[in-house]
């Protein structure tokens, strides 16, 4: 396995080991879970050559605490990429990323405006920034990221679209602790009682998905999200909304692909989840 530090580097590298080959990319923030392994296996099935990428992008954090708090194990990301059969991983300072002088950004206008966007401001033009940038890097065949940040994906796939850029985007299902928690590198960071509470995010998005099969109503959906996350009294809710399955914007029906998107506060932690709203079965 190859550790890169430098865009120079990376691109010679991909360009050389790819030839005619198909590349996968995963990109990462390291701390890797079961979640992270299920995208690198997947890279690792499809395509030839498989490239992960383990960057604390400090400028998707529009809060200092987070990011100093964020959970950082390079010498064990490594292991878990070589146990993966990774071929290269790209390993960057953040001086390496954005030299002194840098000031170009991506910034996807309306769907980066709202929910993640209007809670994490300027959260999204890094991501859309660094993804772009780890793109160019490698110019993979395709790239692989998670539905469990719904909204990344989505922002990724417009930027991807709008730029012209050549990967394919492929969308990979969450992946979840045995009590369904969907797994994230903040776990970690939840107290015994807080990771108890964190439970109820996909308690009801469960729910939701079972009144949507039922029949209900998109606000009675919504009201029936926040009673629940509400009454968990160590959940601090941020938001719990219905929307486009594509655009994230307000549906009033369900007919044309919903999903279901709730971020909550658990102490000092930060938590998103989501789910599919099926249509219902008559
Ligand atoms: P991160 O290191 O948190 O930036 O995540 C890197 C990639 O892993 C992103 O595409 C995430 O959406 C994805 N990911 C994070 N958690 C999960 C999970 N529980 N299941 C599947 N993919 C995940």
């Amino acid at each position: 396995m190859q550790i890169i530090s430098t865009i120079r580097e990376m691109q010679k590298a991909c360009r050389t080991l790819k030839g005619a080959r198909t590349l996968g990319l995963v990109p990462t923030m390291g701390a890797l879970h079961d979640g992270h392994r299920s995208l690198l296996r997947r890279a690792r099935a499809e395509c030839d050559v498989a490239v992960m990428s383990l960057f604390v992008n400090p400028t998707q954090f529009n809060d200092r605490e987070d990011f100093a708090k964020y959970p950082r194990d390079a010498a064990r990301d490594l292991q878990t990429a070589r146990q993966e059969g990774v071929d290269i991983v790209f390993a960057p300072s953040a001086e390496a990323m954005y030299p002194a002088g840098f000031e170009t950004t991506v910034h996807v206008a309306t769907l980066a405006a709202i929910l993640e966007g209007a809670s994490r401001p300027g959260h999204f033009d890094g991501v859309a920034t660094v993804v772009a940038k780890l793109l160019l890097a490698s110019l993979p065949t395709r790239a692989y990221f998670g539905r469990k940040d719904y909204q990344q994906l989505q922002v990724i796939r417009r930027m991807g679209a709008d730029l012209g850029m050549p990967a394919e985007i492929v969308a990979c299902e969450t992946m979840r602790e045995p009590d369904g928690l969907a797994m994230s590198s903040r776990n970690v960071r939840l107290s015994p009682a807080e990771r108890s509470a964190a439970t109820v995010l996909n308690a009801a998005l469960v729910q939701a998905a079972e009144a949507s099969r039922s029949g209900a109503s998109v606000v009675g959906i919504e009201q029936q999200l926040s009673g629940l996350i509400g009454a968990e009294p160590l959940a601090q809710l941020d938001y719990a909304v219905v929307v486009d399955a594509d655009t994230l914007q307000p549906v009033v029906s369900l007919a044309n692909g919903a999903v279901a998107l709730v971020a909550a506060r658990f102490g000092a932690v930060r938590l998103i989840d989501n789910g599919e709203l099926p249509t219902p079965s008559i």
